[in-house]
């Protein structure tokens, strides 16, 4: 059996270095064929020199001669920018491409592996919350398989397995609810970004551990899963499990529920998108009843998390609404992470962006990339006023 060849786009990050983690695990099954980075050059490097991909992508222009430099007599091509992502996820020995990007940097690229035929891993929610509707005509227009990463998605996608003909009536999915689950606005007000930093279940980068203090990152896995498996908004539900053991629920017309279950342990459903539709044994930990003798569920509160509640008002908005959703809130992320907006302003900032940004019924990618450009302008404009 000749080895599946991954791409990973993002690989110094939570996703990424965790793919590496499964692909040294599988050295005959899996080949690091391209490793990228944003701008930690010097993990990428000892990433290269481990993994020996054809090619590495650094995406800022300040680390591409480090990198060439120290990669210089290994046979590894170096590119830089954006450019070289849309390249290299064309490469011929690419079979499959693990989008680890964070933020709406990683759209371009899919829709470049999928044109090119590759089958996409995505960890990158950002690219169907952007233009879901368009990357899922272009999956089944080039006979490609989406598979996801996100661990709730990866739940209703193995749920799903051996279900092809049988319609979902909803699915569920679980939120952990957060560092401030259970807290009432004023207590809000004022907390850190350290305290934010913090989540209960689960250690992952910046942005998403932000994403998750204000459930916006719950908003983006509904918009994230509208798309992927074709539903309604209203087949979509939130529940809030602050376990995180139940990954996610799917009911079915004849209300039976499928959920899947596990520790939480985002190797799991990285490797799942990777052996589908097999399954390889391992040595992760395995769930223990006893360390968890209730599991417990409770309504989502999106008064409180007003992030929740715009994300699905963007959904039913359509159009360019959930595009701009996602530029305000990675700008506004990035300016909490930067001591410029406080934590409940964030909600703000971005209903005042979705008020600000032009309309467009039926965007072209062309409309995507500008509404994206467009948001963030002013989006910056509001947190300066
Ligand atoms: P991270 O910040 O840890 O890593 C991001 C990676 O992308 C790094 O390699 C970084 O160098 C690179 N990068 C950043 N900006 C870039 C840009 N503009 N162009 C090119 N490369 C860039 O993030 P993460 O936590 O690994 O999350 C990655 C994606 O996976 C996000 O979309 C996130 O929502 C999703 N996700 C993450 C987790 C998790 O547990 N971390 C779980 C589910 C989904
Ligand atoms: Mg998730």
């Amino acid at each position: 059996m000749s080895k599946k060849g991954i791409a990973i786009l993002g690989a110094t990050g939570s996703i990424g270095t965790q793919a590496l983690d499964v692909i040294r695990a599988f050295p005959n099954q899996f080949e690091a064929v391209v490793l990228t980075c944003g701008s930690n050059a010097a993990l990428l490097i000892q990433q290269a020199l481990e993994f020996k991909p054809k090619a590495v992508v650094v995406t800022d222009s300040l680390q591409y001669s480090y990198v060439q430099d120290a990669l210089k007599g290994h046979n590894i091509a170096v590119l830089l920018g954006e450019v070289g992502l849309v390249e290299v996820v064309q490469y011929e020995g690419v079979d499959v491409v693990l989008n680890a990007i964070v933020g709406s940097a990683g759209l371009k690229p899919t829709v470049k592996a999928i044109q090119s035929k590759k089958d996409i891993a995505l960890a990158n929610k950002e690219t169907l919350v952007v233009a879901g509707e368009l990357i899922m005509a272009l999956v089944h227009e080039h006979g490609v398989r989406m598979l996801p990463v996100d661990s709730e998605h990866s739940a209703i996608f193995q749920c799903l397995t051996g279900e092809e003909h049988n319609p979902i009536e909803k699915i569920y999915i679980t939120a952990s609810g957060g560092p401030f689950r259970g807290k009432s606005r004023p207590e809000l007000r004022y907390v850190t970004k350290a305290q934010a930093l913090k989540h209960p279940n689960w250690s992952m980068g910046a942005k998403i551990t932000i994403d998750s203090a204000s459930l916006m990152n719950k908003g983006l896995e509904v918009i994230e899963a509208k798309w992927l498996f074709n539903l309604s908004i209203d087949q979509v539900d939130v529940i809030v499990h602050p376990q995180s053991i139940v990954h996610s629920l799917v009911q079915f017309q004849d209300g039976s529920m499928k959920a899947q279950m596990g520790v939480p342990d985002m190797k799991l459903p990285i490797q799942y998108a990777l052996t589908y539709p097999g399954r390889f044994e391992n040595n992760f930990e395995r769930f223990n009843f006893m360390d968890y003798p209730t599991l417990s569920f409770e309504k989502a509160d999106m008064e409180t998390f007003r992030n929740l509640a715009l994300a699905y008002e963007s959904l039913r908005a359509g159009g360019n609404r959930s595009c701009v959703l996602n530029a305000a809130n990675e700008v506004v992320v990035d300016a909490f992470l930067k001591d410029r907006v406080g934590f409940l302003e964030m909600s703000d900032v971005i209903e005042q962006t979705l008020d600000q940004v032009e309309f467009i019924a039926a965007p072209t990618l062309d409309d995507y990339l500008e509404t994206d450009r467009v948001a963030r302008l002013i989006t910056k404009e509001i947190i300066k006023d």
